[in-house]
C-alpha cells in the first residue's frame, strides 16, 4: 500500500437500486412513483427561463421553503430543504448525531443510515426489530446519542402508531429524534403535529416518492426552528447553494397542487391493496405495508430465484442479500397495468 492512502477516508458505500437503461421494462425496484409530476411542474418546466442559469440559485430556497411551510401551516423557519431526503438526513447525522453514546436505529432499516454513521465516525447500536419486523419501542429507552427510524420503516413498509412514536420521543428528550418519512403519504399519520410539543423532533419528508419527483431531488426537514437554524449552519459549512434553479421552481409547482397529489397516492394506495390480495393468493408472506411498496417472501420459492426470473422479463424489483430479508422482494407499486403484468408473471412462473 502506497503511504498516502493510509489516510484516505475509505467507506463502504451505499449501494442504491440500478436505473437500467431498457426501453421495456417494468421498473419497480426503487420505489418511484408510476404517475407523472403534477401539470404545473410540466408548465414551469417549458417556462423556466434559461438565463437564469447564469446566477446561483437563491441560497436560503426561500420560494421553496415557504410553499412547504403554506402547505404543512409551518412557519418557514421550521422548515429546512436539501438535494433529496438522503441530502437532509445526512446534514442531521452530521449536525445532531455528535455524541460519544451510540445512535440508535433498527437492525433492518433504510441501509444509508448505517453507511452515514460509520463515514462520520458516528458510534452507533442497531436493535432488531421482532419477529414480525415491528420495531419495539422499549429497544429505544435509555442513553443513547440520537434516534432514528422510518415510519413506515423500509423495507419492510409496516407502520408504526402514532402513540408508540411519541413514546420513543418522550423517552428521549436530551437527544434528537428523527422520523424518516419517505412514505407517510401512503396511509400513514405523520408525526409533523408533534414537532410543537417536542422541541428534539425532525420529521424528514421527500418528493421523491408521493410527488414524482425523484429525478430532481427535493426533500425537507420539518421541527422546531432552532434545530432548523442548527442544521442550516452546517448546511452552509459544506455546500452553500444546494438547490438548483431548476428544483427550487419546479418543487413549488410539486407542492402547490394538492389535488394531483390527492388523486395519485390515492390509486397507488388502491393499487397496492389489490396487489395484496393478488400476492396473497400466491403464497407470498409480507406485513401489512403502508408504503408504495410491498416486502413480500414465497412459501415455497426463494426470492432471489424470483428476482432473476422477473429480471430476464424486464421486471425489476429490489433483492437485498442480507442477513434475515434475503428470501424477501421488495415491490415498487407500479400502475395498474403494470402490476397486472407482474402478478401475471407469477402466475404462471409459480403454477
Ligand atoms: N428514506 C428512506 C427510508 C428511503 O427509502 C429513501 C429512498 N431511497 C430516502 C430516505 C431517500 O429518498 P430521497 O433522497 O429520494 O428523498
Amino acid at each position: 500500500m502506497e503511504n498516502w492512502e493510509a489516510y484516505v477516508r475509505k467507506v463502504v458505500p451505499y449501494v442504491p437500486g440500478e436505473q437500467p437503461q431498457d426501453e421495456r421494462m417494468i421498473k419497480l425496484n426503487t420505489n418511484e412513483n408510476p404517475y407523472p409530476p403534477a401539470p404545473g411542474v410540466l408548465r414551469a418546466l417549458k417556462e423556466f427561463d434559461t438565463d437564469k442559469l447564469r446566477l446561483y440559485p437563491e441560497p436560503t430556497c426561500k420560494v421553496l421553503v415557504d410553499a412547504i411551510a403554506k402547505n404543512y401551516g409551518l412557519d418557514s423557519d421550521q422548515v429546512f430543504v436539501g438535494v433529496g431526503s438522503d441530502d437532509v438526513l445526512a446534514m442531521i447525522f452530521l449536525t445532531f448525531f455528535n455524541s460519544k453514546k451510540p445512535v440508535l436505529f433498527p437492525d433492518i432499516t433504510y441501509s444509508f443510515y448505517d453507511v452515514w454513521s460509520n463515514m462520520l465516525r458516528i458510534p452507533y447500536e442497531v436493535r432488531a426489530l421482532d419477529e414480525n419486523f415491528l420495531i419495539k419501542k422499549e429497544d429505544y429507552y435509555g442513553e443513547n446519542g440520537g434516534v432514528i427510524f422510518p415510519n413506515p420503516n423500509a423495507p419492510t413498509g409496516i407502520l408504526m402508531e402514532l402513540s408508540e412514536i411519541e413514546d420513543i420521543i418522550a423517552h428521549n428528550r436530551d437527544v434528537i429524534v428523527v422520523v424518516d418519512e419517505a412514505y407517510i403519504d401512503f396511509g400513514g399519520v405523520s408525526a409533523l403535529p408533534l414537532i410543537e410539543k417536542y422541541d428534539n423532533l425532525l420529521v424528514v419528508q421527500t418528493f421523491s416518492k408521493s410527488r414524482s419527483l425523484a429525478g430532481m431531488r427535493v426533500g425537507y426537514a420539518m421541527g422546531n426552528p432552532k434545530l432548523i437554524r442548527y442544521i442550516n449552519d452546517v448546511k452552509y459549512s459544506f455546500n452553500s447553494y444546494t438547490m438548483n434553479q431548476t428544483a427550487l421552481a419546479l418543487g413549488v409547482e410539486a407542492i402547490r397542487d394538492g389535488a394531483y397529489f390527492e388523486e395519485t397516492r390515492q390509486k397507488i394506495i388502491d393499487t397496492r391493496e389489490w396487489t395484496k390480495k393478488k400476492l396473497k393468493a400466491l403464497g407470498f408472506k409480507f406485513g401489512d405495508s403502508m408504503s408504495n411498496f410491498i416486502f413480500a417472501a414465497h412459501e415455497r420459492v426463494p426470492a432471489k430465484e424470483l428476482f432473476e426470473a422477473l429480471r430476464k422479463k424486464h421486471i425489476y424489483v429490489r433483492y437485498f442479500s442480507k442477513e434475515r430479508i434475503d428470501n424477501y422482494l421488495r415491490i415498487s407499486i407500479g400502475t395498474r397495468e403494470e402490476m397486472e403484468t407482474f402478478v401475471e408473471f407469477l402466475e404462471n412462473y409459480l403454477q
